[in-house]
Order: C-alpha cells, then structure tokens, then sequence
C-alpha cells in the first residue's frame, strides 16, 4: 500500500515526523506495529532514514586548500588598509599604512621625558600626494611637569620621527593631555 508521505498526517492520524523519530530510536510503539498505514509509510522512508544515517557518519574532509579558496572570494571585497604614499622620486613609489605610522609616532611621542603616548591617530590627507597628513595624539604627563612644554617637546619629537623615519611632513598635530601620572 503506497501512503502520501506529503501530508501531515497519515489516515490513521500518525504524523511522518513521529515515525521518522521511532525509525531513530527503533522502538515503534503498538499502534506502529499494527497499523497498516504506519508500516506502508515507515517501509517508505526506511531507505531514506539509512541513506542519510550513512552520510552523517561518513567523516568530514576539509580540503588543505579551503582558506585559500575562501581568501580567493572574499579578499578582494575586504577594502586594502588606509595608506600614505610617501614621497619619494618617480617612478618609484612607496606607501606605509596607517597603522605602521601612527605606532611609529607614538613611540616618539613616548619618548618624551615625563610623557606617556596613549592613542595616536593619524589623519592621512584628503588628497594629493603633497598634502600633509594630520596627527591627534593624546597623551599622559607625569606630574609637575608643565602640559605646555610637554605637548611643545612631543610635537617637536613626533614631526622629527615623522620626517626622519617615514619622510613625511605632518600637517596639524593636536595634542591632548588626558591624565596626570605620578613619577
Ligand atoms: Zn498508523
């Protein structure tokens, strides 16, 4: 006897899921076992149960080269790093990124006597490979040491590294002094 496993229920009022669930536990019940309507339909999705057992215990093989087929699609929707082009003579060119700036200054901005760099931003220019770009850097000064000549010393020392290390001319450099350390 052939049963609509498309409904969702069978004429005896049994619903598909629950057989499909005994086939897992192997245990039908009384009904089950006496219902004509039951067996039609449970010798209907046996093969399938077994098919798909199979396939859950087989092992999954991640393929050796699924990172770099996975970096294939989304790599070249990841938008590159900011970067500033240093100026160098053409044709030549080279740029740094942002970041790899902006730990460079902070370390000179760090090594201020009586300061302590905390964050540093940098600001690359909107456009043209001549502007220059911007720096925010805030700053912990230790106390009794004056902000104004504190903030004069890193200016001074960050556009020195800025020049010396990355070639760069800086724009603006705001500095802000957000705490006080003791000695
Ligand atoms: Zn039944």
């Amino acid at each position: 006897m052939a049963v609509n496993l498309a409904g969702d229920r069978l004429p005896c009022g049994h619903r598909v899921d629950q057989l499909w669930a005994c086939l897992g536990s192997g245990a039908p019940d009384e009904h089950v076992r006496a219902c004509e309507y039951c067996q039609a339909a449970l010798a209907m999705i046996r093969p399938l149960r077994t098919a798909t057992s199979e396939l859950a215990a087989q092992p999954v093989r991640v393929p050796a080269d699924l990172p770099r087929r996975v970096m294939a699609v989304i790599g070249p929707r990841i938008p590159p790093a900011p970067r500033i082009a240093v100026p160098v003579a053409a044709p030549d060119r080279l740029a740094i990124s942002v970041r790899a700036a902006a730990m460079v200054l902070r370390a000179a901005g760090d090594s201020v006597e009586g300061v302590r760099a905390r964050s540093c931003r940098l600001t690359p220019a909107a456009v043209g490979p001549n502007a220059s770009a911007g720096l925010k850097l805030t700053i912990s000064v230790r106390y009794g040491l004056p902000a104004l000549s504190a903030a004069r010393a890193v200016r001074r020392a960050v556009r020195a590294a800025a020049r010396a290390q990355l070639g760069l001319t800086l724009g603006p450099i705001d500095i802000e002094v957000v705490d006080i350390h003791a000695a």
